[in-house]
């Protein structure tokens, strides 16, 4: 039977939730707050599109921690490999990178933008752009009506509400969904920032401001010293703290820690093990023997790193090298393996990659996307209590649920 859909919010999951339905020959209406459509996509992947990943559905499942197990009806009825089989029928050729990350070969996120945007109006969605939503209206336990902030007010037998999370709300996702959720009588689970830069206790952090340190690995400890996470890349000091790959991706494994009480250890020579690393430095410190210690480490370290290595070495700056003893010398090997910072909070929701929380999935039913509170109000992305971590898991979601939902409305 033909419906009247209306599909709040033209990103991934919104458009591809809109190609879907109107594929199945329902009227569909796609609206979106912004003057166009899929702004968050467009910077996605530093705009390179991190579409999906070719790890299997358990993989997926892995990688979208807390209630990732919600989704094996989405993955199963549109997987990674079905999305990936869309975007190569609809022209966009896809490539794999590191981690098994799939990627427009064109590296551009605006060919992903368009090819959704090509699936939407092929298959007969309208979109209309500028059209912030305010309410849904429900009737008797049933969708009614959607409300634009003009006061428009258009009626739809389905929703599919596809507002996005909380994070970069520049790209449109200011968290309307959740109010439009809770007013329907659906429960909001905590919002918190993910995959999100890190505030470290440390003020020497800010004299590292734009280092990036390539090759390094890190650990992720909890304050009785339990690894919790272990990662090998790359990273950066900011005026706060750290930031980079591999700090993003580690703080989803903090998140339940409220990112506060964690020790974050660098080792800044992860190739080398401890003696290999003494006896280079000693076969430096012979080389430059007259040196001042502070002269001495430029082979060893990026320049800017050098006077805060020096001071939380605790060797004089101006001993000579030849005077430094083994002890301290073997102290520095520790500080350059394991160098410490305390990390006491997070950047804040606005500069997460992710938002973590959202509507509860305890109030949709995993097998269509439909609201187990008002019949006809399907849900798509973010706006659920779903996110994973770096490595195109956050667009999967987005994806499959979107088309799942486009499917059974
Ligand atoms: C910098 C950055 C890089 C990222 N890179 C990647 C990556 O490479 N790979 C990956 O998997 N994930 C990545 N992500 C995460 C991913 O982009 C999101 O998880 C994904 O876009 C969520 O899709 P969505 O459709 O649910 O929401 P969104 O993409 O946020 O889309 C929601 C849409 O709804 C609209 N909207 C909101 N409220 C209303 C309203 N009241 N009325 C009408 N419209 C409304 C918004 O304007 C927006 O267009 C990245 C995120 C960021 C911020």
């Amino acid at each position: 039977m033909k419906k009247k859909v209306i599909v709040i919010g033209a990103g991934p999951a919104g458009m591809m939730a809109a190609g879907k339905a109107a594929e199945r020959g329902h009227d569909v209406l796609l609206l979106e707050k912004n003057d166009k459509v899929g702004k968050k996509l467009l910077i996605s992947g530093k705009g390179r599109c991190n579409i999906t990943n070719i790890t299997d559905i358990e993989g997926l499942i892995r990688n979208i921690p807390g209630n990732g197990n919600f989704l094996y009806s989405a993955f199963y009825n549109f997987s990674n490999e079905d999305l990936i089989n869309f975007f190569n029928q609809y022209g966009l050729k896809t490539k794999v990178e590191r981690g098994g990350r799939v990627f427009p070969v064109t590296d551009r996120a605006q060919d992903v933008v368009e090819t959704l945007l090509g699936f939407v109006k092929e298959k007969g969605a309208k979109i209309l752009l500028n059209a912030p939503v305010q309410q849904i209206k429900a009737y008797d336990g049933k969708v009614k009506s959607v409300v634009l902030k003009d006061g428009r007010e258009l009626e739809c037998q389905s929703a599919i509400l596809a507002t996005g999370g909380a994070s970069y709300p520049g790209t449109g996702s200011t968290g309307d969904g959740y109010r439009i959720a809770r007013e329907l009588g659906h429960t909001i689970k905590e919002i918190k920032p993910s995959l999100v830069p890190l505030l470290a206790e440390e003020e020497w952090v800010r004299e590292l401001q734009g280092l990036t340190l390539k090759n390094v690995s890190i650990k992720l400890l909890s304050g009785n010293g339990k690894k919790i996470y272990e990662d090998f890349g790359e990273m950066l000091f900011t005026h706060f703290g750290v930031s980079g790959p591999i700090i993003l991706s580690g703080s989803r494994h903090i998140l339940d820690y409220d990112y506060k009480n964690i020790k974050l250890v660098i080792d800044l020579k992860p190739a080398l093990t401890e003696e290999v690393l003494d006896a280079r430095i000693q076969r430096d410190f012979e080389r430059f023997s007259r040196k001042q210690f502070k002269n001495s480490l430029d082979e060893l370290l990026p320049k800017k790193m050098i006077p805060v290595i020096v001071r939380l070495s605790g060797i004089a700056p101006e001993k000579p090298v030849n005077q430094i003893t083994r002890e301290e010398r073997r102290g520095l090997v520790k500080l350059l393996k394991s160098l410490e910072l305390n990390i006491v909070g997070s950047r804040p929701i606005r500069e997460a990659i992710v938002t973590a929380g959202g509507v509860s999935v305890d109030e949709i039913n995993p097998s269509t996307m439909e609201s187990r509170i008002v019949k006809g109000l399907y849900f798509a992305g973010e706006v659920m209590d779903l996110d994973g971590y770096t490595g195109g898991f956050n667009l999967t979601i987005a994806f499959s649920t979107g088309y799942l939902a486009g499917s059974s409305c």
